[in-house]
Formats: structure tokens, C-alpha cells, sequence
């Protein structure tokens, strides 16, 4: 079943302080675009690569452009049209996290199609923190069953009805939606995790780019 992965890289950053786009922000020796986009071409089972890229930037080599958008969802929508209508399985994955595998990647890829099917499988590490409820940070409403909670990533694996669906939803529901699986949860898909290393950080703030750049050069030696 062919499937193309696409890669969010439009975001501006602005938590992490940096001059210019965060997914070209150097990490180890590269921009951080690039460790995702390595990780994609070493997946078995991608075909194609579409990144939503910020203005004026090119391409990795390899893959497609797309234009980001103003929200996230926005520049999934747009990566996705630029993919063309032959895949039938759409991996989405944000460029802000670097730390991305191959065999991650593959495992999401394949859960798709266990246990008689999904229509999104979702990467995710079991929450080691205890999580209350408690809104405006004052009063605690409620302490969350840790057992049962897992803190969402990318990859994001969907099959393209599903994820053309989620993303005809209306414009309100996307710009609050800060991930796509939560779309076809909305309209009534089954959506599975898939066990991931809680390594998998998003890079978000200038602590998470210095714990990337461990976490690539311990992987490294
Ligand atoms: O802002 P946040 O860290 O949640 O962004 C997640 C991913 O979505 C990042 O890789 C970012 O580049 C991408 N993004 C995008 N277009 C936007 C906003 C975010 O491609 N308008």
C-alpha cells in the first residue's frame, strides 16, 4: 500500500527564541528539518516526502515543497494536496521532532493495519508524571488515572479518507487542534497509540534543543 509521509516544518519557533524558522535551527551539526527527513528516507514503505516549508525555503533534497499555512493544520492540508491522490496512507510528522526512527516510523505504519484495522495510529509514551486538572494554575479540579495516559507524538499515521475528513472540519476546530488524530476522534474514527520512547521530544524550548543534542550525540558514539 503506497504511502507518503509528510513533514510540518512552517512553524515560526517562537519558544525557542531563535532568528529564523525553528526547523532549520542547526542540531548536531545539520538543520533540525534534516534528522526527521533522514529518519522518512530510511522508513520502508514511504514512497514520496512533502515537507510544508516557511517562505522562501527550498526543499530538502529528495523531497517535495509544499507551503506552510498559518496554523499547523493548515500546513498538513496543504502538504497533503501537494502529494498528489495516489497514496492511500499518510504519515504526518512534526520537523520539530528530530529524534525520529526508522523503526518508530515503521512500527506506526504498521499498526494501521493490525487488530482488523485503524483509521489512525498515533505514536506515544506512557505519562510518567502525575497529572492533575487544574485550570488558570490554581485550584486542582481533579487527578487524572495515570495508567491510563499517554502523551501524544508524531509520527501520526492516517488512512487518507480519515485524515481528508479530519481536515474538512470547521476552520475553529482545526486552528484549536494541536494534533490531527484528535480530528478523526471527533468524527467518530478508531484511533490506536503505538508505544514510543518517551526520546522522541518535541523541540519546543532552547532545554529541548539541548536535550536533542545529547540525545543525537549519545545515539552517535
Ligand atoms: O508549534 P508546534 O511546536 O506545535 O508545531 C508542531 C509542528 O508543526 C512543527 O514542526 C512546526 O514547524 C509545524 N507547524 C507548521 N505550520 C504552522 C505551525 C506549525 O508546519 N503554521
Amino acid at each position: 500500500m503506497p504511502a507518503v509521509a509528510l513533514v510540518v516544518a512552517a512553524g515560526r519557533g517562537e519558544r525557542l527564541g531563535s532568528a529564523g524558522p525553528k526547523a532549520l535551527v542547526a542540531l548536531a551539526g545539520r538543520p533540525m528539518l534534516e534528522w526527521s527527513v533522514a529518519a522518512l528516507q530510511r522508513t520502508a514503505g514511504i514512497d514520496a516526502i512533502v515537507v510544508a516549508l516557511p517562505p522562501g525555503v527550498a526543499a530538502p533534497a529528495g523531497c517535495s515543497g509544499a507551503e506552510g499555512g498559518p496554523q499547523r493544520s493548515h500546513s498538513v492540508r496543504n502538504a497533503l494536496a501537494a502529494a498528489g491522490p495516489k497514496a492511500d496512507v499518510i504519515l504526518v510528522h512534526d520537523a520539530a521532532r528530530p529524534l525520529l526512527t526508522a523503526e518508530l516510523a515503521e512500527r506506526c505504519l504498521a499498526a494501521l493495519d493490525a487488530d482488523g484495522g485503524w483509521d489512525a495510529a498515533v505514536a506515544a509514551a506512557p505519562v510518567t508524571d502525575t497529572i492533575k486538572r487544574a485550570p488558570g494554575g490554581l485550584g486542582v479540579r481533579e487527578t487524572l488515572d495515570r495508567a491510563e495516559l499517554w502523551a501524544v507524538q508524531t509520527p501520526q499515521v492516517f488512512r487518507r479518507a480519515a485524515l481528508e475528513r479530519a481536515l474538512a472540519r470547521p476552520a475553529a476546530e482545526l486552528a484549536a487542534a494541536t494534533d490531527d488524530a484528535v480530528l478523526v476522534e471527533r468524527d467518530g474514527g478508531r484511533v490506536r497509540v503505538v508505544a514510543a520512547p518517551r526520546e522522541n521530544i518535541k523541540v519546543t524550548t532552547p532545554v529541548d534543543l539541548e536535550l536533542a543534542e545529547l540525545l543525537l550525540a549519545a545515539r552517535a558514539a
